[in-house]
């Protein structure tokens, strides 16, 4: 081999050229403000086309500029959601802290399977992980818990401890052929079919429960349900409750689902079923939990103070969770990954442990230093560890309190426009949440009248249709007729998680994530509805 090239080839690419480095961020950096800048400038169209057809790679070796120009016109192209007009989901600009945190990690490349391979950032996940515990559960012991990398990964953790209680051995074993089932509500995010198809017990063996009106599971119709399977002989392994529904907020009761659980199971002598929360959204609430309305030091107003009391109530409810999905890159900000799996207790880990022996590149492997003897991934990355430890001591529990608060402001002043709008119904108005759902339906309609029909099933299905379309077709329209450069982008749900009659129901969508968005652009919304309909 031609030596001088190798060599010339591993000073390129692994030595640190700190001023070729730096530049090439400064670049990046200054590309990603200029995008932000310009409001009417338009993410990239896609070319999936030819995507696969010129799937090119260099022949020469190149340089650090290279590696950069071979990404440049998808960096680009790719919207960051870094724009306050963007209001359509669960999706907002990354904080700095965690860019910091990302970055850091990124140079050194941690593996979180064992410590040998992460050594401090190990560390960092254990610290992270009880700092996310102390806040969702308040006062817990022993909390436990990993990074994964989704929200998915996170619930299907909770999903295979209660599959592991109900049916011991089945890591093992399998699950023989029994019938298991999960339950979750009819809002719940759809992860959970996807976690009931890849544990195995099949998304057919996934319940899910009819909510109320503020898309809460409704605990009559789960306690029922429970008792019925119970009655037939079929295993609960767990129940989902959702902390923070995606589409409209909606918050389960889960001290109630905890009373339901423990007391069937104990009067048809079966094990308890794993009460998992998914509170990948709804986790951020909690930083509200302390906050002090007597003191008031950040100068709430009298109607946020409402909210926030309200808020107090549901996250008392949290500590009744065996486990629990956070994902710190929803309303965190942080970088994908940062997904927490948290256990209340850590000695329920058990049910996740397969022994020494099947992981036997890790010989001197110890549960604590190394959570590979775990967790379903091998290799893991500490992205999450890094973001949200960052994020956490950089802004600061006032400043998160601040951050939320603001999103539950512009949310309900947002409610109560629409509620000046006879031709408007909003669908989750007692959701103290970020995200506003609600019908807009031609000027002359009633839509609190018709909401009701609907829900007292007074609606044909014809007359249901029509004016499900005009919904739909309404939003269309004002896609058309926006102002790319002032007006929100909106979401539409075609079954924000209420099912009047079984019927799913569409809304139009707007979530408050972006810490820039501002009055004036939820006053322009309501505006511009009465040149629409
Ligand atoms: C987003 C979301 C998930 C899935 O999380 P990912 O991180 O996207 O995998 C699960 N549950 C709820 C309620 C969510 O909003």
């Amino acid at each position: 081999m031609d030596r001088e090239k190798y060599d010339a080839l591993v000073d390129t690419f692994f030595k640190w050229d700190q001023k070729a480095i730096v530049s090439i961020f400064e670049e990046l950096l200054s590309a990603a403000e200029a995008e932000d800048g310009h409001r009417a400038l338009r993410p990239m169209s896609q070319n999936y086309e030819t995507a696969q057809a010129n799937p090119e790679i260099h022949i020469l070796p190149g340089n650090l500029k290279d590696a950069r120009d071979a990404i440049f016109p998808y960096f680009w192209g790719t919207d960051s959601w870094n724009s306050p007009l963007h209001l359509e989901n669960v999706r907002g600009p990354a904080n700095h802290a965690s860019l910091i945190g990302a970055v850091a990690c990124l140079l050194k490349n941690p593996n979180l399977c064992t410590d040998r391979y992460s050594q401090r950032s190990n560390e960092l996940e254990v610290k992270a992980i009880t700092a996310l515990a102390n806040l969702i559960f308040y006062h817990t012991d022993d909390p436990w818990g990993v990074f994964t990398i989704g929200g998915t990964i996170s619930n299907l953790y909770g999903a295979k401890i209660g599959i592991e209680k109900v049916i011991p051995g089945a890591m093992q074993k399998g699950l023989g052929g029994q019938r298991v089932v999960g339950i979750c509500s009819q809002a719940s995010h759809y992860s959970n079919q996807t976690v009931a198809g890849w544990v195995g017990i099949g998304t057919e063996q996934l319940e899910s429960i009819p909510t109320d009106q503020d898309l809460a599971m409704r605990t009559d119709r789960l306690a029922e349900r429970i008792e019925s399977l119970y009655r037939e002989g079929t295993k609960v392994a767990y129940v989902v409750a959702t902390f923070g529904t995606t589409d409209g907020f909606g918050l389960d009761d889960i001290q109630a689902i905890r009373e339901i659980i423990d007391r069937l199971a104990s009067q048809y002598d079966q094990p308890t079923p794993q009460l998992h929360v998914d509170a990948a959204v709804g986790w951020a609430l909690t930083f509200l939990t302390e906050y002090s309305g007597q003191r008031n030091t950040l100068e709430f107003s009298d109607e946020l103070l409402g909210i926030v009391r309200r808020v107090q109530q549901h996250c008392a409810g949290l500590q009744y969770a065996d486990s629990v999905t956070i994902d710190f890159h929803k309303l965190g900000r942080g970088h994908y990954p940062s997904s927490a799996f948290i256990v209340n207790r850590r000695a329920d880990l058990k049910f996740l442990a397969r022994s020494v022996s099947d992981t036997p590149y890790f010989a001197e492997a110890d549960a604590r230093r190394d959570p590979a003897l775990f967790t379903l991934e091998c290799s893991r990355p500490a992205i999450g560890p890094y973001s949200v430890m960052a994020s956490l001591n950089a802004i600061g529990l006032e400043g998160w309190r601040m951050l939320i608060a603001r999103s539950l402001e512009l949310a309900e002043k947002l409610k109560q426009g629409l509620e000046q709008l006879d031709y408007c119904r909003v669908l989750n108005r007692n959701t103290p949440g970020p995200s506003v759902n609600w019908w807009v339906l031609p000027k002359g309609r009633n839509a609190e009248e018709i909401f009701q029909q609907l829900v007292a099933g007074e609606l044909s299905e014809d007359q249901r249709n029509r004016y499900f379309s005009e919904i739909r077709r309404l939003l269309d329209k004002r896609e058309k007729m926006m102002d790319p450069t002032l007006d929100a982008r909106l979401g539409l749900t075609t079954d924000y998680g209420f099912r009047p009659g079984g019927v799913e129901v569409p809304a139009w969508k707007a979530v408050f994530f972006n810490p820039a968005t501002d009055d004036a652009i939820v006053e322009r919304i309501i505006y511009g509805l009465e040149e629409l309909t």
